[in-house]
């Protein structure tokens, strides 16, 4: 696929009224040995997927039935009696977009235009990731990381849980998953390990480039 960007990417996991599993961007194996191949299945396969499925059993014949990731997360954003299905589509939504963040022989150069957007905010890439990797390290328990743009300015931001930028209207350029099940059965408990090497052998800057729009 070409031109896939945060815009557009999420409609792979629709079909028809039914939301499905979207096929991972690259092999099983194709993040080793960043991330084992062992992780990448247990982390699409089994948690992903049981997103997928708690959804859609979900907002069966409910309002919701029909309507796509984006809308049922902002209809349900804090509302506690929806929060079910909130955590559900929301952690659709972010494994989705922290695939499309990773790639074989990623990290590297950002591509010029958002290097340029990176280096008037943060002062340097260097500066940028420390940054990315301060967030997705201090995240407090289970969580993500985002390199986001707010208004026309590159910044970090963290969440908990399945919570997502998408609720602030902040648009979502890159994401690092950190919870544990997304890298126990390779770093355990050595989250920074994990951060740190995706951050230089995995992430995916033409992904975050092409979601500056
Ligand atoms: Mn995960």
């Amino acid at each position: 696929m070409t031109n896939v960007n945060v815009d557009n990417f999420s409609s792979a996991a629709q079909s028809g009224s039914q939301f499905v599993l979207a096929p991972l961007p690259y092999a099983n194996n194709a993040l080793e040995p960043v991330i084992s191949a062992n992780t990448l299945s247990f982390h699409y396969a089994k948690h992903h997927n049981t997103y997928v499925t708690n959804l859609n059993n979900l907002v069966a014949g409910t309002e919701l039935a029909g309507q796509s990731l984006e809308q049922i997360i902002r209809a349900t954003a804090g509302q506690t009696d929806k929060a079910s299905i909130f955590n559900n589509a929301a952690q659709v939504w972010n494994h989705m977009f922290y695939w499309l963040s990773l790639k074989p022989n990623g990290g590297g150069e950002p591509p010029a235009a958002l290097k340029q957007k990176i280096e008037a905010a943060f002062g340097s890439v260097d500066a940028c990731k420390k940054a990315l990797a301060t967030a997705a390290v201090t995240q407090f328990g289970s969580g993500w990381a985002w390199l986001v743009l707010d208004g026309d300015k590159v910044s970090i931001a963290k969440t908990s849980n399945a919570d997502s930028p998408l609720t602030k209207n902040i648009r979502p350029l890159l994401t690092i998953d950190v919870w544990e099940h997304a890298y126990y059965l390779d770093y355990q408990n050595r989250r920074p390990d994990y951060v740190n090497t995706i951050l230089e052998k995995l992430i995916n800057w033409d992904f975050a480039a092409a979601n500056l729009g």
